[in-house]
């Protein structure tokens, strides 16, 4: 089986159209494996919120091609498309988006009874995901009821919720202390040495030391990859997990 779980081919994104026209992405191509943490770093504009919404199939490329697990998204219909999303694509997004009229538990749950899971069963999901990021005990409490930290474990747990095969994390720890901010890294590292395959943008060099490569993007094309299995590696050789 080919393990690659997420391709970009050629993959270009232009926003807007004649003078205001801006080239978000320009012809990136990039292979995700299971097992796989990829960091993308780069400077504020170079592109890497387009790159991981179009990853994410919550935005089409202007041309190329985005795959998920062999699936073309642009030969999706809509509704396969959603499909997808709900089922294989987990997301995390620097605010953290959760719904503040659910609980923690509904916030996890809701993606999985969209896609048509019976009530009771998603919650067992939703509850055995919530105590492995370690909230087991604050699966009842509502959004504002919880810390920064712990809302953002929630949306990285409705990300994860029925073993997603690819997780997008935008900035995830942007509002995090330092502390709070590792074990989200951390969480996201034990996924994908479970076997999904994860791409994390980050400005932080520390944070991009969990990743197994770094991908580099300036005005919306890959730069430079690092590798740490390269000497010329800008990971750190010791990275403690
Ligand atoms: P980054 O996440 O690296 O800061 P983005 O992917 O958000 O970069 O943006 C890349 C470029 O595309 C920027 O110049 C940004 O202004 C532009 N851009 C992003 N989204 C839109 C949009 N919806 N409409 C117009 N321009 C956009
Ligand atoms: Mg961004």
């Amino acid at each position: 089986m080919n393990d690659v779980v997420l391709e970009l081919r050629e993959v270009s994104r232009v926003h807007g159209a004649g003078p205001t026209q801006v080239e978000a992405l320009r012809s990136v191509s990039a292979q995700v494996y299971a097992g796989e943490l990829v960091a993308v770093m780069g400077p504020s504009g170079s592109g890497k919120s387009t790159l991981l919404t179009l990853a994410g199939g919550l935005d089409q490329p202007s041309s190329g091609s985005v795959l998920v697990q062999d699936n073309a998204l642009e030969t999706l219909n809509q509704t396969r498309r959603a499909r997808l999303r709900r089922t294989t694509i987990g997301y995390v997004f620097q605010d953290f988006n959760l719904i503040p009229a659910l609980t923690a538990a509904e916030n996890v749950a809701l993606p999985r009874e969209l896609d048509g899971e019976r009530g009771r069963a998603a919650r067992k999901a939703a509850l055995s995901v919530l105590s492995e990021v370690g909230l087991g005990d604050l699966a009842d409490r509502f959004p504002d009821e919880l810390s920064g930290g712990q809302q953002q474990r929630v949306a990285i747990a409705r990300a994860v919720v029925g073993n997603r095969r690819l997780i997008l994390a935008d900035e995830p720890t942007g509002a995090l202390d330092t502390e709070t901010g590792e074990d989200i890294l951390r969480l996201l590292r034990a996924r994908c040495d479970a076997g999904a395959a994860g791409v994390l943008v980050t400005h932080e060099a520390r944070h991009a030391a969990w990743a197994d490569r770094v991908v580099f993007l300036r005005d919306g094309r890959i730069v430079d990859q690092s590798r740490a299995d390269r000497p010329d590696t800008l990971l750190e050789p010791e990275v403690t997990r």
